[in-house]
């Protein structure tokens, strides 16, 4: 049991005495001993067991099992949502004073993380632009202990070279965490490439169908030791239930993601000929500017398209307007198409010159390409730029 799919299926915790064949929901807060030996050295980490679902819970034991094999992973934890993840990695392993190198276009509220509350605690960050790479090592300071990236980016969809930046982080002895929500360890595993821990907002892709929020941390023991501790006493665990659907999910996630990627190249390449479109960005389109690196490094292009309507900013919430299938939401992964447009929502908190930086145009749309055929896609859109 090797491949992908059968893992993501196959790996379950054990079974009760009802011998379930679907993995059934732990809701328990708590889990009772044997005896007082038994308490005593599970506290003291003796004995590995269930004490208490802050800590772990069959269900949150499964889903990190299972994204550890899937991302390649030697250890992991579960968070309440994506931003916890993002939170508790940062604040288990920085102190006041270190630093952190970041690209700059980074999902909305870790924005706000690194630029409103790290600063509180004397934890500094840079932004680089991804694809300026020869910008990064020379931004690195003699206190950067993290280099943080995601990609794609969102919104932009901006692609770097891991390889390239992996061994960057190892020469200069610094970690490299990588928020791989865009792509899913279907589409590209980071930690091939050198990455010390990968972040997820389960809440998207592995979910796939807006439910619930979560998040997981997956990599090496000893940082994932210091994510533990941490967690487990500041308390962001991820609920029984929550985790229980996500690991469900999981089982089709190779199946969803061929198929939003398949229709979202075939959207890319349709608006590629609209001429009521000025920029179109995928990046599997041969005109994506890192097109070549998303190649080496992603099985597919995965299922976020944007693009810009010609007439900016006016233009483009017209275009949302009229939208008929198409969801107007904050989510994304989703089996429902979603559009967004990411200067008045997502990325409203930037400046206008921060968001221009990043590569978000006043007329720039994303598309979250869902499930529903590609054609009754194509026709809601191509009706809401009429
Ligand atoms: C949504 C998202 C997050 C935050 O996840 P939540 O589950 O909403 O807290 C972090 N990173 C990326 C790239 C995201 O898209």
């Amino acid at each position: 049991m090797e491949n992908f799919e059968t893992l993501a299926i196959r790996t379950q915790t054990e079974r009760s005495q009802f011998n379930e064949h679907s993995t059934p929901l732990h809701l328990t807060s708590s889990y009772l001993f044997e005896d007082a030996e038994q308490m005593r050295a599970m506290f003291s980490d003796e004995i590995e067991g269930n004490i208490y679902s802050r800590f772990s819970n069959p269900n949150t034991t499964e889903l990190i099992d299972k994204m550890c094999l899937l991302e390649g992973a030697e250890a992991g934890w579960a968070t309440a949502t994506g931003m916890a993840a993002v939170f508790t990695t940062f604040a288990a392993l920085l102190s006041s004073g270190d630093h952190i190198l970041s690209c700059r276009s980074v999902f909305g509220s870790t924005h706000s993380v690194l630029t409103k509350l790290l600063p509180k605690w004397g934890i500094t960050h840079t932004y680089v632009d991804l694809n300026e790479t020869e910008k990064w090592e020379v931004a690195i300071q003699p206190n950067t202990r993290i280099i943080y990236i995601e990609t794609p980016t969102n919104p932009a969809v901006d692609i770097i070279d891991l390889e390239w930046l992996g061994r960057l982080a190892k020469k200069h002895n610094i970690l490299l965490v990588v928020d791989n929500c865009f792509a899913t360890p279907y589409i590209q595993q980071p930690i091939k490439y050198g990455a010390d821990l990968v972040i997820h907002s389960a809440t998207k892709y592995l979910d796939g169908q807006g439910r619930v929020l979560g998040g997981i941390i997956v990599g090496k023991q000893g940082l994932i030791d210091e994510v533990k501790l941490f967690a487990r006493h500041s308390g962001p665990a991820l609920s029984p239930f929550n985790a229980w659907i996500i690991s469900k999910s999981l089982e089709t996630l190779a199946l969803r993601m061929d198929r939003h990627a398949e229709s979202a190249l075939k959207l890319a390449q349709w608006l590629e000929k609209h001429n009521e479109v000025e920029l179109v960005k995928y990046p599997f389109l041969s005109s994506h500017p890192q097109y070549e690196i998303a190649k080496k490094q992603m099985k597919s292009g995965g299922g976020i398209v944007t693009f810009v309507v010609k007439g900016g900013v006016e233009k483009g919430r017209d275009f949302l307007d009229k939208l008929k299938l198409i969801s107007m939401t904050a989510n994304l992964g989703d089996s429902r198409t979603i559009a967004t447009h990411p200067a008045s929502t997502t990325h409203s908190k930037l400046t206008e010159e921060d968001r221009l930086e990043t590569g978000i145009l006043p007329g720039l749309i994303r598309i979250s390409v869902g499930l529903e055929h590609i054609d009754d896609i194509i026709i809601d859109i191509e009706q809401a730029m009429s």
